[in-house]
């Protein structure tokens, strides 16, 4: 007897087939009063998902297929990028957080529970702790180096504002990577799998389908481009992303840098007198603005921060920028050189600030370090705080009242210009100075970081290397939104109809919409339909409910798989059954009953 060859039948995946009679799609007519944003209105609507409570939601039979669609790709890229999959439990015992400190820094956004011992217990928002506890007691040779670990998994975050669907949930599904290493440079260094890795999240968002801008994002500990966020673009995103055009330059607002811009102060005389004004009760620079009768970029906004750490004396340091501008903290760092916090309302007023109304001349004054952004610095008159409670002044002069000017700036030990906002639109760009950059909107799917050693320095998470010396593992840290990625796709295809799924990630290829289920001869189609397709590995939905065609047709578009083929009489009496792509316009066409395949994987290729 000869076994069964079950070689080939094992090669070809057939496709699954499910009748709407028999699974759950509770599809509606209206969307929930509290859906505001497309993705969760129609994902509701569409009877892919249901709210269980505030930012948690059931995946219904539908979104569960999307689901794992993605994860599946997901998946088969991260493997073929030499990463193994593992799973952690969301269950996280709060000492794993003794050396990290991180059940602090995350506060209220980590759920915790405590269990009959007493003991405290954290629903993992993330899992550099419970990766690198495990790793330090696996990993313990150099020759066990490189290592990417993922997994694919729910983690938990009580975020104050839940908002729009599966785009910001307090229960939601992430594919978490940390990869290991001996060094940054070199083969099976930091640096090389962070790139493969890179390219790995590049292949699966154009796998996906999506549209998406790779962004720089803030940097890590290591420094240099040391971050990348995965955006998808979608005029609803949360994140503003800069790009300029000329050079492809794309970073988020955190990170981006801004193209030199010329600042100059005079060691004149200044044309206006500084006038006080009374300013009560005037929240933000726009009342204040207002009220003075200018525009909000005719004002010096001065922040306060502390430097060095907590405990220690504080240093004071103030950031100058325009009024229409915001004081980027990262960039303040770099321009000072240390650490930085905002400084505490409370504990600024003690030490004489006029918390509010500063300033730059609270600065000078005192001698504290001051940094002023290059579009402050000028010679207009400007309008500032008068550092006195409820005061302003107006024709305030950099030389004249704060005794600043390009000369001195250079010299005067505590008073530095340089780039410490925000870029905006109509920035110049720091990659061509011809151009400038633009705003777009995006939603994070995807960040990939360089760690450093800050995970095992914390863990004590050290081995042997070649030379039988001690080393700290050098680790990155790798994160995907997959259920985040289902809203992406929806916020950018869709349509006044419903949702238009790229075919990779759509929970069924094929829908097939039958107008008489009872029919023999419609019965005989679907089945003559379902096996073809089938055969070609192709997932189909059968629309097998007794409902009227209109009803039939608003559902389909609204759940939006990418082809519909539609069984009706009169086609069929010519062996014909009508076939319509989801996306685009396109009109709909007659295909063979009898040779479905073609015109379908046609159609979804394309
Ligand atoms: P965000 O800035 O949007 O709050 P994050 O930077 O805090 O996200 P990470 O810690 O980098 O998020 O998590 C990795 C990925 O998990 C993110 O890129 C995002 O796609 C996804 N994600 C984070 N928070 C949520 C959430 N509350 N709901 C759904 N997905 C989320
Ligand atoms: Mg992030």
């Amino acid at each position: 007897m000869t076994p069964p060859s079950d070689h080939t039948s094992r090669s070809v995946r057939l496709g699954e087939v499910h009748r709407w009679t028999q699974t759950s799609i509770p599809t509606l007519r209206e969307a929930p009063a509290e859906a505001t944003t497309p993705s969760h209105q129609l994902l509701v609507r569409g009877g892919y998902i249901r709210q269980v409570a505030a930012g948690v939601y059931s995946f219904l039979p539908l979104g569960l297929r999307v689901l794992e669609k993605i994860s599946q790709i997901v998946r088969e890229e991260m493997n073929a990028a030499g990463a193994a999959e593992l799973r952690m439990p969301a269950f996280v015992p709060i000492e794993l957080y003794a050396g990290t400190k991180r059940d602090e820094a995350y506060g209220d956004l980590l759920f915790k529970l405590t269990d009959r011992h007493g003991r405290s217990v954290a629903l993992g928002p993330t899992h550099e702790e419970t990766l690198t506890d495990y790793a330090k007691s696996a990993v313990t040779s150099y020759k066990q180096l490189p290592l990417t670990l993922y997994q694919i998994q729910t983690k938990y975050r009580d975020e104050f504002r839940p908002r729009a669907g599966l785009l910001r949930g307090r229960e939601f599904v992430m594919k978490d990577a940390y990869s290991m290493h001996t060094s940054v440079e070199g083969p099976g260094g930091l640096n090389e799998v962070y790139d493969r890795l890179y390219e790995a999240y590049v292949r699966i968002f154009e796998r996906c389908g999506l549209g998406f801008t790779v962004v720089e994002a803030e940097a890590g500990p290591i420094g240099g481009s040391a971050s990348h966020e995965f955006m998808v673009n979608a005029a609803t995103g949360e994140d503003t992303i800069l790009i300029c055009p000329a050079s492809g330059y794309a970073a988020n607002v955190e990170k981006c840098e801004i193209g030199e811009r010329p600042w100059s102060i005079a060691d004149a005389d200044a044309a206006q007198p500084l006038a006080e004004h009374h300013t009560p009760k005037m929240p933000g620079i726009d009342a204040v603005a207002s009220h003075l009768g200018i525009e909000p970029r005719g004002m010096l906004k001065t922040i306060l921060f502390k430097a060095g750490r907590a405990g220690d004396d504080p240093a004071w340091v103030l950031a100058t920028v325009r009024g229409d501008h915001e004081v980027n903290e990262g960039k303040l760092r770099d321009a000072v050189g240390r650490s930085l916090t905002l400084a505490d309302d409370a504990e600024a007023r003690a030490a004489g600030f006029a918390v509010g109304y500063i300033s730059p001349r609270a600065a000078t004054e005192r001698g504290c370090q001051l940094v002023i952004d290059p579009d402050a610095a000028t010679d207009d008159a400007w309008a500032t705080g008068a550092d006195r409670v409820d005061h302003h002044v107006t024709g305030f002069s950099w030389r004249r009242d704060a005794g600043v000017s390009s000369a001195s700036a250079a010299n005067l030990a505590g008073v530095k210009v340089a780039d410490i906002r925000n870029a905006k639109a109509g920035d110049p760009s720091p990659k061509d100075p011809a151009s400038t950059l633009e705003a777009r909107r995006g939603i994070e799917v995807g960040h990939i970081f360089k760690l450093g050693t800050i995970y095992s320095e914390a863990f004590d998470f050290a081995i042997l290397n070649e030379q039988q010396k001690k080393t700290t593992v050098i680790m990155g840290c790798y994160g995907i939104g997959v259920s985040r990625t289902i809203a992406a796709s929806v916020e950018q295809r869709h349509d006044d109809r419903g949702i238009v799924w790229p075919a990779p990630i759509a929970p069924y290829d094929v829908l097939v919409v039958v107008m008489d289920p009872k029919k023999p001869a419609h019965a005989e189609a679907v089945a003559t339909i379902t096996d073809q397709l089938r055969g070609a590995g192709l997932d189909v939905l059968v629309d097998d409910r007794k409902e009227r065609p209109g009803v039939k047709f608003k559902d389909a578009d609204l759940i939006g798989m990418p082809i519909r083929l539609t069984i009706g009489d009169k086609a069929l009496e010519r062996g014909m059954v009508e076939f319509q792509v989801r996306a685009g316009s396109a009109e709909r066409q007659e295909v063979p009953l009898a040779a479905i395949v073609e015109p379908v994987l046609g159609a979804l290729g394309g």
